[in-house]
């Protein structure tokens, strides 16, 4: 099992002068826990990432700042990376209870919607189901027939799953029953309207925050999210990163996005943290804490550069498809569906954008792509 997809443990601990981590509980797709760390000061405490919104999360913040001998009246500053629910839902009760300030990036939410909220790559989450299925087959000689009933379910919930409307990529996805749009609009709106806190602190790049009794440089980080930010100490060496750097799966990255370009975003948001010098303490949204950076972010990279040649290869290979044909032979039929469509999106138009691939729209109105 990834470090990323371990669940929450009740334990606090310290992982960097004046601050630490506290594992919160989470039931996403390839995801087991979320780190809130708690940055401390002689005014009481600044919290980056407060988890899932809910009683679970908020049951959980406060048995984990009680070990730090906090209560929720002592959270003075609620920081949140970006606009994923995982890591602001909390936020505005902190804001109801204790009157913390909410700092996010000036852009925080713009992209609501687009990227679905969707947290880690679509490969990730196959190869988690994949070893998952192979070790309850090892322990029970009857898991293939649940498990062929597991994915019949899944591809039935994906189907529902699609968007109501046309895609950027066009062609034509299969619209849900109409009383699973009407529920989805429904909590869509009231999810939205009950948890979306009010940003009082918007930063932007370069801004420079007092945390924990020091001062942290605010890095833009576009890529997973449109608002994403980390956080940089020089003097202790540790950055915050958020989801923009995970030890060890990469993030999704949607084609769903107002940027022309999110693949190219975060290449170039990799390679300026992965320059950034002294960082010797890395503290992710998921995972254990890592040393370094630089290695983390090029592999990163040349995963995606090596999902590139694999889209080219398939172009050689097809002489030019829809962005539905590419992201079925990229990934293994439990996988197809929008999300994946989202990724192979970017990444084509990544290759688009860069003038290594044409684009043209066939008679259903669907794009279509060939590598040059
Ligand atoms: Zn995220
Ligand atoms: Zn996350």
């Amino acid at each position: 099992m990834k470090q990323e997809q371990q669940d929450a443990r009740r334990e606090v601990t310290e992982v960097a002068p004046g601050i630490a981590r506290l594992e919160l509980p989470i039931r996403m797709p390839g995801l087991g826990h979320v780190n809130c760390y708690a940055l401390l000061d002689d005014e009481g405490v600044a919290i980056v990432d407060p988890g899932l919104p809910g009683n679970a999360t908020w049951r959980a913040l406060q048995d984990r700042l009680k070990q730090l001998d906090l209560e929720p009246r002592h959270v003075h500053t609620v920081v949140i990376t970006h606009s994923h629910p995982d890591h602001f839902g909390c936020a505005n009760r902190f804001q109801r209870e204790s009157g913390a300030k909410i700092i996010a990036h000036c852009h925080f939410a713009e992209d609501w919607g687009h990227s679905h909220g969707h947290e880690v790559s679509t490969e990730d989450m196959e190869a988690q189901r994949e070893s998952r299925d192979a070790a309850e087959r090892e322990r029970d000689p009857d898991a293939e027939e649940k498990q062929a009933k597991v994915r019949k379910a899944e591809s039935r919930k994906r189907a529902v799953s699609r968007w109501d409307g046309p895609s950027p990529w066009g062609g034509k996805p299969p619209r849900p029953p109409l009383k699973y749009r009407w529920r989805r609009w429904m909590s869509n709106v009231t999810r939205r309207e009950s948890f979306m806190p009010e940003i009082t602190d918007p930063v932007e790049h370069g801004n420079v925050l007092h945390l924990a009794g020091r001062e942290w440089f605010v890095h833009h980080t576009p890529g997973h999210t449109l608002d994403h930010f980390c956080l940089h100490d020089p003097e202790t060496g540790v950055f915050l990163s958020g989801d923009h750097v995970l030890p060890t799966i990469t993030p999704h990255i949607s084609g769903m996005t107002s940027g022309a370009d999110p693949l190219q975003s975060f290449f170039y948001a990799l390679d300026r943290v992965g320059e950034i010098s002294g960082v010797g303490n890395v503290l992710p949204a998921h995972g254990h804490p890592f040393e370094e950076l630089r290695k983390r972010t090029d592999a990163i990279k040349r995963h995606h550069e090596e999902r590139l040649q694999m889209l080219r290869n398939i172009s050689a290979e097809i002489g030019g498809g829809t962005v539905e044909d590419y992201s079925k032979r990229l990934f293994k039929p439990r996988s197809w569906g929008s999300m994946a469509e989202s990724e192979t999106y970017a990444h084509l138009e990544h290759l688009r954008i860069a003038g290594e691939a044409e684009c043209w729209r066939d008679d259903e109105g669907a794009l279509r792509y060939r590598t040059r």
